[in-house]
């Protein structure tokens, strides 16, 4: 147990945190639905309450079989610690406001994930924590405006639905150099094409909804990075009370130990797909950062380890080209969801960014044609005709 960290991810990913022995010898990590634990005696109890002994008390704070599922995150992630939500925005509000507070300051950039973004704009405000939000790839801006003071500096890479890329080590070192906590999102790339902490994120936050559980059969959120901060986002939830079921985290475990397996296929198949429509006649625009010609192709190539499985793109036509595409799609469910091994396909102005008017959806960028399409395991050649038979409607 003790040689965790010696192993390779794929390894990791099986193995880390569960190595058992558990209960009566089973194979995978129990889920214990119990809400409660009852002690034998009331020193023992005490003990545990006090932190002076390991053990459970009530499983709004802590539970064993999330207690397995954290320290796996950790490992994968290469941190010192995480902690488990009942959804990936449970996990964002929860590190944000356990971290913020009045006449605090964040800089983040506009692109972040729509949810985010709300927080950002209509929450955050609100309780006096001014929020400066620059430029997605205008990395000089940030670094003026981080240099302005700030406490947290939120970051997210490749980006939804326009696939940007963020250079996270030369913002974490802007951060860092104001004293600042860096926290980055990581799921359109996962663990196993992007390692933030290691780039120097404080902290890395996961929708596990996607990539991570990888099934569609669960929402959940992991938070991972320095132990200090990751302790006072635990205290966060064990208040606030977004904790994620034993339930929810047996799925988590599960879908993780497949993660690389996975990850190889939903890298391998987006790659083809965006060379593919990047030469499609029907197609006026992809986006994906695996292609040489997209403005964030180099970063990303020096930061990730394969480009995952997310591309975007425009097919020609206007208005009746998005639904004509769209519905004749037959391998691919019509869903604002990404990261299962199903593709799904969507335009982000019904999904990710239907909150948004035309005009504030046009500011940021993100075409109201656009479709984001998230690659699933499926044989690539089956995903590429079917893609060719729905442009062909046009
Ligand atoms: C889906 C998603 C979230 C929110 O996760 P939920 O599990 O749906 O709450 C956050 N960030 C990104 C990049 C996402 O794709």
């Amino acid at each position: 147990m003790s040689h965790d960290t010696d192993r390779k991810f794929d390894t990791l990913a099986v193995w880390a945190a569960e190595e058992g022995p558990f209960p009566h010898g089973a194979a995978v990590t129990p889920v214990y639905g119990a809400s409660t634990f009852a002690h034998d005696t009331l020193d023992e109890w005490h003990a545990i309450a006090i932190g002076q002994a390991v053990g459970h008390i009530y499983s709004r704070n802590s539970n064993p079989t999330l207690a397995v599922l954290e320290r796996k995150m950790a490992l994968l992630d290469g941190t010192a610690d995480a902690a488990a939500f009942s959804t990936g925005m449970a996990a964002i509000s929860s590190a944000l406001m356990a971290l913020l507070g009045h006449g605090d300051r964040v800089v983040s950039i506009r692109d972040s994930y729509g949810g985010t973004n709300v927080l950002f704009e209509e929450f955050l405000p609100r309780y006096g924590i001014q929020v400066t939000l620059c430029d997605t790839t205008h990395f000089e801006q940030a670094e003026a405006e981080i240099a302005k003071g700030c406490q947290v500096v939120y970051l997210e890479t490749p980006t939804n639905p326009t696939l940007k890329v963020v250079d996270i080590k030369r913002l974490c070192d802007a951060a860092h150099a104001v004293g600042a906590v860096t926290i980055t999102d990581n799921t359109f790339a996962t663990p196993v094409n992007q390692q933030p902490a290691r780039l120097g994120s404080d902290l890395v936050v996961h929708s596990a909804t996607k990539f991570l559980s990888g099934h569609s059969d669960v929402l959940a959120g992991l938070l991972s990075g320095r132990a200090d901060l990751i302790k006072k986002v635990h205290h966060f939830r064990e208040i606030a009370g977004a904790t994620l079921s034993p339930e929810g985290a047996y799925a988590v475990l599960r879908g993780m130990k497949t993660l690389g397996l996975r990850m190889a296929r939903h890298n391998s198949n987006a790659q083809s797909i965006a060379e593919h429509l990047a030469g499609h006649p029907k197609v006026d625009q992809v986006l994906y950062p695996g292609l040489p010609s997209h403005p964030g192709h180099e970063i990303a190539q020096r930061q990730m380890s394969g480009f995952g499985g997310v591309l975007s793109f425009v097919p020609s036509g206007g208005d009746a080209a998005l639904s004509t595409v769209l519905d004749g799609l037959r391998l691919a469910q019509r869903a604002a969801h990404l990261g299962g091994v199903a593709t799904t396909a969507g335009p982000p102005k019904v999904t990710s960014h239907v909150e948004l008017t035309p005009a504030e959806r046009a500011r940021a960028g993100i075409p109201e044609t656009l479709i984001r399409y998230s690659a699933g395991i499926e044989d690539v050649a089956d995903l590429i005709a079917d893609l060719d038979q729905a442009l062909s409607r046009i």
